[in-house]
Parts: C-alpha cells; sequence; structure tokens
C-alpha cells in the first residue's frame, strides 16, 4: 500500500517517486547493485506553504528536491503539478513547465552566469520565455531588485561584484521573475554567514506572504526550518520517516530518527535542561540498505520485527494541514 502524507488541495503531488544510480556493466565484472538514493517517496505541497526536507547528508532529501524539477531524472513515481503528470512531459514541454517551477541553488556563486550583469542574469528567464517587449523586461528587472533588496544600480554589476548575501538576492530574483507557483529552496542560506541567512530566510516569507508562491524546502540547519516550515518532511535512507506539521513536529516528534535529530537543536534557554541523544554508528550504504525498517540497525527501540517488516507511513493523527505521519512499529 502507498501511503501519502497529503494536503487538501495540493499544487505538488509527489507519489512513489524512486531514483535508483545504477553503474555501467563492466565485462566479466559482476553487476553493482544500485544506489537506492530516493525509494518510493509520497508527499504533497500546498499553494503557499512551505513544506521542508530534512535529515543527515545522503538521505535524499535534494535527489528529492532535484527530482521533482526533472533536474535528476526520477526512475519511477508520479510528480504531479496542478494534476499534470510532469514525468511524461517531453523535454520541450518540460522547460514550459519550468516558469512555474524555479529552484534557488545553495551556491549563489556557482549558480550564475560570471559574465552576465545582474540585470541580464534576472532578465534571462524573461528573454528566454519571450516575456515583454524590452523596456517591460527591464521594468520588471527594477522591480524585482527592489523586491530582494537590491539597490537598482546593482542590475550593471556582476556576480564577483557582490557579496553572499547579496548573490543569493539575486538568485531569488531570477527565480521569481517568471512568477513561479512553486520554488525548490536547495539548502539556500547554508553557505551564506549566520548574520545574513536570518535576513535571507525573511525576504523568502516576506515574498512568499506576498506572492503566495509555495516552497519545498531542502535544509540541514533545523532552526532554520523550524523558523521557515509550514509543514515538515523527515527522511531517512531514501525514505520519508515522519510528516508533521512544524509544531507538532518539534514539540512532539514519534519516529526515534527524529526525536535523535531534535535533540541536537540548540535550547535557546539555558534554564531548559538540553537532552542531546547520539545516532550510533554511520548511516548505513543505500546500495545495500538494511532489511524491514532502514532505521533499525541504529534505533534505540529496534526489536526483532523491525529487521523483518518494513513500517508503513501511517497517520496518527488528522489536522487541517493533513496529520501527522509515522514509520515506525511501534509509535
Ligand atoms: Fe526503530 Fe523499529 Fe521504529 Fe524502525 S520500526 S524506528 S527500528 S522501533
Amino acid at each position: 500500500m502507498t501511503t501519502t502524507a497529503e494536503t487538501a488541495a495540493p499544487l505538488l503531488q509527489v507519489r512513489n517517486l524512486r531514483k535508483h544510480y545504477t553503474s555501467p556493466k563492466r565485462w566479466l565484472a559482476k553487476a553493482k547493485p544500485p544506489i537506492q538514493a530516493v525509494d518510493g517517496v509520497s508527499f504533497s505541497v500546498a499553494r503557499g506553504e512551505t513544506l521542508s526536507l530534512v535529515g543527515e547528508s545522503g538521505c535524499g532529501k535534494t535527489t528529492t528536491a532535484k527530482s521533482v524539477l526533472r533536474l535528476v531524472e526520477p526512475s519511477a513515481g508520479s510528480v504531479r503539478l496542478e494534476g499534470e503528470e510532469l514525468l511524461s512531459l517531453s523535454a520541450e514541454e518540460m522547460r514550459l513547465r519550468r516558469r512555474d517551477l524555479q529552484i534557488i541553488f545553495q551556491d549563489p556563486y556557482a549558480s550564475l552566469n560570471p559574465r552576465l550583469t545582474a540585470g541580464d542574469i534576472v532578465a534571462e528567464p524573461l528573454r528566454n520565455f519571450g516575456m515583454g517587449a524590452a523596456a517591460e523586461r527591464r521594468e520588471r528587472v527594477q522591480w524585482l531588485f527592489s523586491r530582494v533588496g537590491l539597490r537598482p544600480e546593482a542590475a550593471k554589476k556582476f556576480p564577483h561584484e557582490f557579496s553572499g548575501g547579496q548573490r543569493q538576492r539575486l538568485g531569488i530574483a531570477r527565480a521569481l521573475a517568471l512568477n513561479p507557483k512553486l520554488i525548490v529552496c536547495d539548502e539556500p542560506v547554508s553557505a551564506l554567514d549566520v548574520s545574513v541567512q536570518a535576513q535571507v530566510v525573511n525576504l523568502l516569507m516576506d515574498l512568499q506572504a506576498e506572492l503566495g508562491i509555495a516552497y519545498l524546502f531542502v535544509a540541514h540547519d533545523l532552526a532554520v526550518v523550524r523558523h521557515i516550515s509550514h509543514r515538515v518532511a523527515v527522511m531517512y535512507l531514501g525514505h520519508i520517516v515522519e510528516v508533521a506539521d512544524r509544531d507538532t513536529l518539534f514539540s512532539a516528534p514519534l519516529h526515534p530518527y527524529t526525536e535523535i535529530l531534535l535533540s541536537a537543536v540548540p535550547v535557546p534557554n539555558p534554564r531548559t535542561p538540553a537532552r542531546r541523544m547520539l545516532l550510533q554508528g554511520d548511516p548505513p550504504s543505500p546500495a545495500n540498505p538494511p532489511s524491514g525498517c532502514r532505521f533499525h540497525t541504529r534505533c534505540p527501540m529496534a526489536q526483532a520485527v523491525c529487521k523483518e517488516q518494513v513500517p508503513e507511513l501511517g497517520k496518527r493523527t488528522s489536522s487541517s494541514s493533513g496529520g501527522h505521519w509515522v514509520a515506525c512499529h511501534f509509535r
């Protein structure tokens, strides 16, 4: 049975998404097992909502987000935007659909063409989609600059002349240019100084409130996730193990892995005792994931059944934001 942690009227609906990497077969060499980077992930994102994907490095959160945009081609599953199946679109149809589906990258410098001025970088998507005459495009670029907090004269500068935070603002302006419905934010503040992170996160939240954009937000910094998210999905070794609205997940996590992850978040009040729990061992290889519950090799609550049976992602409580979903035999 495929279960899915859904919202009422999803903008984006992902079902049973898989991305398995197979290595090319060499003559006389034994075939290597595929790397199961993402293995049967289902979730949805509502209009104007922020759903965060969290988990350790290598859990599959970035691969999941890039698969939604088909920057990584999924091996199987379904990705629907406003009901339209994206995985069956031709390359040209997908290019046109990307108007509604944009991305902000982790490293703003690497994602900006160093030979173009900032104004040209932001105008490029408008030109590619034939939006407006040159004067209208200039006007739109000016509006985008002011909306992300860049001065109009910055349009003449090149990416290397900006600070890290300004470059990420430029990346956000470019992502906004076509008025998208959903933006994938791939660790958008993790390369920035802490002092700048809050400014960029608040900018993203202001833009969402003003323009109604949905975000699929990939991050490992749980303090940032707590600030920006409406709902959070926790991933472990290619599976979603828990989904809930932000407040429920942070105040009453159910999955043992989520509990351990959250115990590492600094407590702002020094009088509140920290109850740090440590994850035992390294994550297993996604080329050879453990049987049953993939977390059983590191779970402090594991029992015999955990090695045998895969726990379904099942709804534990209902709420207007989709309910609390967990994949654990004992929670
Ligand atoms: Fe731990 Fe078992 Fe629950 Fe998996 S199913 S999280 S191993 S208790």
